[in-house]
């Protein structure tokens, strides 16, 4: 088969390796669509990645072999599998909160013998073949195609982000970026009873989707006062913001935006450190929260959602790759363009 593996920053090649089996407690997946999430692109950008991992975590995938002492599962089910790996056995896994596990970065450090488990985001997905701890597996409802299936993953983190942010029914939204997670997160705001939401992005195709997808209004920041913006939108600043542009600069603005008293969620994952005016945070009294990833509750919560189409990828997906486009397709989605979520078919 034929898999790309990244060797180093901006070096990704693919290459012909052999089809996995499935060891003790696993099963081998027979990938459907992977998607490409943001994450993969700095890992790609950076030097953080341990040389040969092959990436792709956002896979739904039909079981084809099953490895001693699993149980539960069985040939052709069709499935994804959460990317971070619970223990069930903690505090928080018994709580339903699997997202908070204690233990999940020591098993992927010790999965991928790295200290930092890094090697986990080389989740396998790009390749045709993965194998999968059968404990990190969940069912795919019989209903969902493979593209909802690659998007379980993203749309996961938009619902975990809304379950855990303090919106309640009638409150007005802002949603900052409108790329997978933002598009996601919106509907996910729609679904849980916002009144008007209002996103802010400056592509004009994402824009597009973002009202069909449910926006009242998308404002572009180019150039404009976002408050006086927002507030002549929504008649007032919004009870929840949503932070999900992926880059540092905007966790202020979205404090400046938020209603006194209002809740701030953080989304997306930035890295660089910015300045922030605490005086502002306090004043206000908001409250500012963070999400990373999701709960197995979310997982299923979000495939219902998918099922009974309210919950749409379809219109988000905006290519489909096959492996060997993968290094060039890398490169061109470094540079922000046109694209919103884009699949690869391993099998391609
Ligand atoms: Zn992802
Ligand atoms: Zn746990």
């Amino acid at each position: 088969m034929r898999v790309p593996v990244l060797h180093g920053t901006r070096d990704m090649r693919v290459e012909d390796a052999s089809k996995p089996e499935a060891g003790p407690g696993e099963v081998l997946l027979q990938v459907g669509l992977c998607g490409i999430c943001g994450s993969d692109l700095h890992l790609y950008d950076s030097d953080m990645a341990p040389s040969g991992i092959v990436m792709g975590h956002e896979y739904g995938g039909t079981i084809v072999d099953i490895g001693a002492g699993v149980e539960g599962w069985a040939k052709g089910q069709h499935v994804v599998a959460s990317m971070l790996e619970p223990c069930n056995n903690c505090w928080f896994c018994r709580r339903g909160e699997s997202d908070l596990c204690y233990q999940h970065r020591r098993i992927e450090a010790q999965r991928s013998g790295t200290a930092t488990g890094a090697a986990s985001l080389g989740a396998g997905g790009y390749g045709p073949f993965v194998r999968v701890m059968a404990s990190r597996l969940i069912a795919v409802p019989e209903a969902l195609d493979e593209q909802q299936a690659a998007c379980v993953e993203p749309a996961a983190v938009g619902f975990h982000a809304v379950h855990k942010s303090g919106l309640q029914v009638g409150d007005n939204v802002v949603v900052l970026g409108a790329g997978p997670i933002g598009l996601f997160t919106l509907q996910c705001a729609a679904i849980a009873g916002a009144s008007r939401i209002v996103v802010i992005e400056p592509s004009p195709r994402r824009a597009a989707l973002a009202k069909q997808l449910g926006a009242s209004a998308v404002i572009d920041p180019t150039g404009v006062n976002l408050n006086e913006a927002v507030q002549a939108e929504l008649g007032g600043l919004p009870e929840v913001v949503f932070d999900a542009a992926g880059v540092s600069a905007t966790l202020q603005q979205a404090v400046d935006l938020v209603k006194p008293g209002g809740h701030v969620m953080m989304v997306g994952v930035a890295f660089d450190s910015v300045p922030i005016q605490p005086s502002t945070w306090v004043t206000k009294r908001v409250t500012v929260r963070a999400a990373f990833a999701y709960s197995r509750r979310d997982y299923v919560k979000t495939m219902a959602l998918m099922e009974q189409g309210r919950l749409l990828v379809a219109p988000l997906v905006s290519s489909i790759v096959g492996v060997d486009e993968l290094p060039a397709t890398f490169d061109r989605l470094l540079t922000p363009g046109t694209d919103i979520k884009v699949l690869v078919d391993p099998h391609r």
